[in-house]
């Protein structure tokens, strides 16, 4: 390609609202540009990079022995309340209607999709287990985009999955799926680790793993023991703790670490039970009190008011009263959740007072939400046992590792669902008996174009992005350092022609730039080699840099050549 005909202006600023380096870059060095918030087109060299990941990914999704294929991103609603995710999922579902007014979705991901395809193509086990994969956009009306890429609203994902008869077909394509996972973030070089999203969900369903690119602006902690495998998202659960009275958020914060008692229900557990997406729950509070924990998970699909929350108080008793019970038993619509050592018909009694009354119950032993509805704006169970840890304090599963805490961004997800789409959705298959059973179903994600964020984040200098080979939109920038010079011209054309004729993506610096523009902008691009024809050319001589180890070399054209080859 040459320079003077590629579409990327590079800026010498940043817009003051690309606060994170990789935003930063990305924009600065022309790789994409905002169109709306978290929207964005990328531009010709973006698009480069974004099919270098799509490629590795579909290399390992293939070796893996998933099939590509490519679902609409327009869905019907209809399909939404099958899996009763229409009214759960919040906000960051984008509804849609068509002229006839019929209800559609862009969608977030492809649950119900691919299962009611599934069901229609599959009935018998003959058939299983089967894997599929997409590299797809998805739209997601996030309450904060953020830092250009990483949080878009309309972002590339790479989303598989897949339907095995049993449990143990489930265990086995997961585990294939992780070693995929592993291999594509290798190649791509991040540094990155898998954390168990729930740290020992063990059995039931739901075992999930996150994949990590380590990184300060990352908005997951995740805690790591050297010694074993043990890593683990701490989630965003801020823990309180306290006597059977008042429960205070603890001290320790934000260090703490969940370490949930086999057979007792993780958030995420109970996300799904209760119904309610991860995307919705701007928060979940942990109470520890009276001998129980509870989990109040924050819905953000209406306006919370949150200083009203932190008055809630938690105790034995309320761990029997769903928040949604005392809704029903109240038979009012604001949500109430009273002290300590009261029955369920007393909290109700005591709501009903409170809420008739108008009382904020400030002031008194009484707190209640106000302007909030249970079930739609929290919900409220008991989830288990756990205990806090603090950085430096030893490992919960070797005990001989000492924790460190690194901040990850989620760059991948995976998961075994189990059956809960394929029983919503009636995917179901007979198997060798005769008998029908509900298909056992996992679901594996990559966030494409956050994968391309968290790259940049992770390799630059003051000067610019340092690609990574595998990824980089070129393997090699010609710096013709002066268009006027013939020499120069010739060798730079020839040299240019040589590359692309050995197969080398090559950038030709061919503008009409001073020399020093086409250095910064070399370095601002971030070619992981740039091949500098200047004063020597006609001494058969070129300047060879490396991008990464910011060495310069004067060689001859031929030894440039086999070093790049
Ligand atoms: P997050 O916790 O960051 O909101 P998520 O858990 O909601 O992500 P998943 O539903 O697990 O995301 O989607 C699979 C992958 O898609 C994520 O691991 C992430 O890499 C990517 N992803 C999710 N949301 C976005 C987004 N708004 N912009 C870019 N990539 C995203
Ligand atoms: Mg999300
Ligand atoms: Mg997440
Ligand atoms: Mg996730």
């Amino acid at each position: 390609m040459r320079q003077n005909n590629l579409l990327a202006t590079t800026l010498r600023e940043a817009p003051a609202e690309a606060e994170t380096i990789n935003h930063q870059l990305l924009l600065r060095a022309g790789y994409i540009r905002q169109l709306a918030a978290g929207i964005y087109t990328y531009l010709p060299l973006g698009r480069r990079v974004l099919r270098k990941i799509e490629n590795i990914v579909r290399e390992e999704m293939d070796v893996a022995g998933a099939q590509e294929m490519l679902m609409p991103s327009m869905q019907p609603a209809e399909l939404w309340r099958e899996s009763e995710r229409y009214e759960v999922y919040g906000k960051e579902l984008m509804k849609l209607r068509d002229r006839h007014e019929r209800e559609f979705v862009l969608g977030p991901t492809h649950e119900e999709v691919i299962t009611s395809l599934i069901r229609g193509e599959i009935s018998s086990y003959r058939k299983l287990p089967v894997t599929v994969y997409q590299i797809q956009t998805k739209f997601r009306d996030e309450r904060r985009p953020r830092s250009g890429l990483m949080r878009g609203r309309e972002f590339l994902m790479k989303d598989a999955y897949s339907f095995d008869t049993g449990w143990e077909g489930l265990d086995k394509t997961y585990a294939r799926m992780y070693k995929a996972y592993q291999r594509i973030f290798e190649r791509c070089g991040l540094s990155y680790r898998a954390v168990q999203a729930d740290a020992g969900a063990i059995g039931g369903e739901g075992e999930t793993h996150e994949f990590m690119a380590l990184s300060s602006i990352g908005e997951d902690t995740i805690a790591v023991c050297p010694a074993c495998d043990y890593s683990a998202n701490l989630e965003q659960a801020e823990v309180y703790s306290g006597e059977e009275d008042m429960l205070r958020k603890t001290d320790s914060l934000p260090a703490a670490v969940k370490f949930h008692t086999p057979g007792i229900r993780t958030i995420a557990q109970l996300e799904q039970e209760l119904q309610i997406a991860p995307e919705q729950v701007i928060k979940t509070l942990i109470y520890q009190g009276g001998g129980q924990t509870f989990a109040v998970l924050v819905r953000g699909d209406h306006e919370v008011n949150e200083v009203k929350v932190r008055n809630f108080i938690g105790a034995s008793e309320i761990a029997l009263a769903d928040a949604r019970a005392v809704q029903a038993a109240a038979g009012v619509e604001n949500g109430y959740v009273g002290p300590v050592g009261l029955s369920l018909p007393v909290l109700v009694d005591r709501a009903v007072a409170a809420m008739t009354s108008g009382t904020t119950g400030a002031g008194e032993k009484d707190y209640h939400f106000s302007g909030v509805v249970p079930g739609r704006d929290f919900i409220l169970s008991q989830v288990g046992d756990f205990r806090t840890a603090q950085e430096g304090e030893h490992c919960p599963v070797c005990g001989k590792g000492v924790l460190h805490f690194h901040q990850g961004i989620e760059i991948g997800h995976i998961f075994k669902l189990g059956t809960k789409y394929s029983d919503k959705l009636g995917a179901s298959f007979l198997d060798a008996t005769g008998r029908s059973k509900p298909m056992i179903m996992g679901c594996y994600g990559i966030g494409i174009s956050r994968l391309l964020a968290a790259v940049a984040e992770q390799n630059n200098d003051e000067q610019g992005l340092i690609w990574p080979m595998a990824l980089a939109p070129y393997k090699v920038h010609i710096l013709q350092l002066s268009v006027k010079d013939e020499v120069q011209r010739s060798t730079a054309e020839a040299l240019y022609k040589q590359l692309i004729e050995l197969g080398i993506e090559t950038l030709l610096d061919d503008r009409d730039e001073r020399a020093g523009v086409k250095f910064k902008d070399s370095s601002l691009i971030g070619i992981p080699v740039a091949i500098v024809v200047g004063k020597d050319a006609g001494e058969h001589k070129v300047e060879y840099m490396d991008r990464r180890l910011g060495s310069k070399e004067v060689m001859d054209i031929a030894e440039a050549l086999s070093r790049v080859a």
